[in-house]
């Protein structure tokens, strides 16, 4: 059996080392147009920034390497431009030879990842532009910054834009983000992100959302961006990180299907249209986890245990993937944001129905050092209780919950399942209730019926025709409320029931939730009938409408049942 693997990172290195795992007779060869193979291109931005000091630490194996261990025929700077499916062969440029030659397979197996996408704007291919795919498009970008650069302007707001502008303020550049949608990083929810994007610009990233570069010129040794709000900027680094296309032409050449978002269609087992022709990674697409449609997936775990299938298949083994969940976790500065399944707009945009919940703990136990609030958004199903998607913002512990969520959702759990989950705990690592419980335990009340909740985007259209009511103590309602709030204390609220008109909806809010919770329960065994509580509190209303609480910044733990007395310590009220 021969093997030819066309591509050398993820996916290409996984599919070659498994096939030589479970035979040792095949002749296994990888064809890599680059001159690194295998290398951690995830690690890029963090080399730029310093974070990772040696360059070495990314270039995980080399060609003698993989020869030496898994006795792999690994070829760099050897570019493949053409298959030719019925005679099994592809032809081969070898890039330092300049030279051309064809290589015979049984199998093939295409991995050739993704491209950057250039926008169609002038000046987008000159030489001085960046993108940041590879280890050359690192070093070039260091150059620039060992040779002097004191400004850099990013074009695209999502996960590599901002890794890369963390890397470039750590470089003490001057650092625009422009981006061309209504917020930074659109796979997670519109709240998620904008307390994000707070956080972005307390690291002194200057973030142009609904702004897109419309031209690029050089002038006299810099470079000019025109941008779509009709302003100019001189800098001396543009690096385009506005996403990645599918590579798909040697595919498409040799007529292998292409599907509908771009990638090479493959079946469960990775094959594609063409007999004996598998790939695997970004170059392909693959059924959505929840709803089957064609997805690009463009990350790291998906390549890697794709190309591990890839393997399985031409070596008989029974293995199929099973779909793309869009798990994705990003580190921006010194906060954490991650996601799984579906989001809002992707609910809406599919018609699911969904309900949702908010929660606002800490990474843990608040007594111990070293804790933030971690906020969890989850979405589910109103019928069964099905989780359908969640994502966590904080800075501690949000790894951890964000793949504690994505194996509840591989597993088909439900918001109740979440409640009995046993954790991991002690004081360093998270609560006896952790987040993720929580999460269970307020979406099992919302479908029992012991909660009914108001979201702050119903806000300010609600409030004509609702009582507004903040439960928090008087020195907290006095540094800030909903302008249309009447304030009684939850703890003063059985005594002062008569203060609260019967005619309207009565809708309590609180910090982060748990107050405006009790009070809730107060006022609908009191009579108020249609009471509702904000779900996520004031820290979750921050999302929508900016207050002047300072977001982003690792404010004190939240401590629920004490957040009256933490109310009045220094410093409490100023942060989310
Ligand atoms: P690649 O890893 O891109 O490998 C494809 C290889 O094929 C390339 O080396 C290319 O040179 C070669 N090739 C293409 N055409 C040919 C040809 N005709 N002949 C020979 N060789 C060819 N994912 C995450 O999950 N988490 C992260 O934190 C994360 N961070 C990232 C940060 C950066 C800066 C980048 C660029 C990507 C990041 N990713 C991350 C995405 C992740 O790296 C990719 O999803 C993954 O590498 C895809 O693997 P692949 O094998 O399909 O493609």
């Amino acid at each position: 059996m021969k093997v030819v693997v066309v591509g050398g990172v993820a996916a290409g290195a996984s599919a070659a080392a498994r096939a030589r795992r479970l035979n040792e007779s095949a002749e296994i060869v990888l064809l890599e147009r680059g001159r690194f193979v295998s290398f951690a291109n995830c690690g890029l931005p963090y080399h730029i920034g310093g974070e990772i000091p040696e360059r070495e630490s990314l270039l995980l194996q080399t060609p003698e390497s993989l020869a030496a261990s898994l006795n792999l025929d690994v070829r760099t700077g050897h570019e493949v431009l053409s298959i030719d499916t019925d005679a099994k062969e592809v032809e081969v440029r070898d890039l330092l030879a300049d030279a051309t030659y064809r290589e015979s397979y049984d199998k093939l197996v295409l991995c050739p990842g993704a491209d950057p996408i250039r926008p169609p704007i002038p000046g987008a291919d000159l030489e001085c532009v960046d993108v940041l795919r590879n280890v050359p498009d690192m070093d070039r970008i260091i150059e620039k910054i060992d040779a002097g650069a004191t400004r850099a302007l990013i074009v695209g707001g999502s996960a590599i834009g901002l890794e890369l502008a963390e890397g470039f303020r750590a470089k003490d550049l001057e650092t625009i983000v422009v981006e061309m949608g209504d917020r930074i990083m659109p796979w997670l929810g519109r709240e998620m992100t904008r307390i994000l994007h707070f956080h972005v610009e307390l690291h002194g990233v200057d973030v142009r959302l609904s702004t897109s570069a419309t031209s690029i010129r050089e002038e006299d040794g810099r470079i000019v961006v025109d941008l779509s709000d009709g302003t100019s900027l001189e800098v001396d680094i543009v690096v385009l990180a506005a996403g990645v296309r599918p590579n798909v032409s040697l595919a498409r050449a040799a007529g292998i299907e292409i599907g509908p978002r771009g990638g090479i269609v493959v079946d469960p087992q990775m094959r594609t249209s063409a007999p004996d022709v598998l790939a695997a990674g970004d170059a392909v697409e693959t059924p959505h986890f929840h709803t089957g449609e064609p997805v690009l997936s463009m990350l790291a775990g998906p390549a890697n245990r794709q190309g591990r299938i890839v393997a399985d298949t031409i070596f008989g083994r029974d293995s199929a993937y099973r779909g793309t969940q869009g798990t994705g976790i990003v580190k921006i500065f010194d906060m954490t944001a991650g996601g799984t399944g579906m989001t809002e707009t992707d609910l809406i945009r599919h018609g699911i129905e969904f309900r949702k919940v908010y929660t606002h703990q800490n990474g843990h136990a608040e007594y111990y050092p070293g804790t933030a609030p971690l906020t969890i958004k989850a979405l589910f199903s109103p019928d069964d209780g099905a989780l359908l998607g969640a994502q966590v913002l904080g800075w501690d512990g949000v790894d951890k919950r964000i793949d504690v969520l994505s194996v509840a959702l591989q597993a088909g759990m439900t918001v109740y399942d979440l409640e009995h989950l046993e954790l991991g705990y002690a004081p360093p690592y998270g609560s006896a209730k952790d987040p993720v419980n929580m999460i269970g335990f307020q979406a099992s009340n919302l479908l029992a019926g012991d909660l009914d909740l108001w979201y702050a985007e119903d806000y300010p259209t609600c409030a004509d025709s609702v009582t507004i009511l903040d439960v928090r103590t008087p020195v907290e309602y006095d540094h800030w409320h909903v302008a249309e709030a009447i304030n009684i204390p939850y703890t003063e609220l059985r005594a002062r029931l008569d203060e609260i008109p019967k005619d309207r909806p009565v809708y309590t809010y609180c910090r982060s939730g748990f107050r405006s919770y009790i009070a809730y329960r107060v006022l609908k065994q009191s009579g108020f009938d249609d009471a509702a509580s904000l779900s996520g509190g004031m820290i979750t209303f921050h999302g929508f409408h900016r207050t002047p609480l300072k977001v982003g910044e690792g404010g004190r733990p939240v401590v629920t049942y004490a957040e009256d007395i933490l109310a009045q310590r220094p410093g409490v009220l100023e942060h989310i």
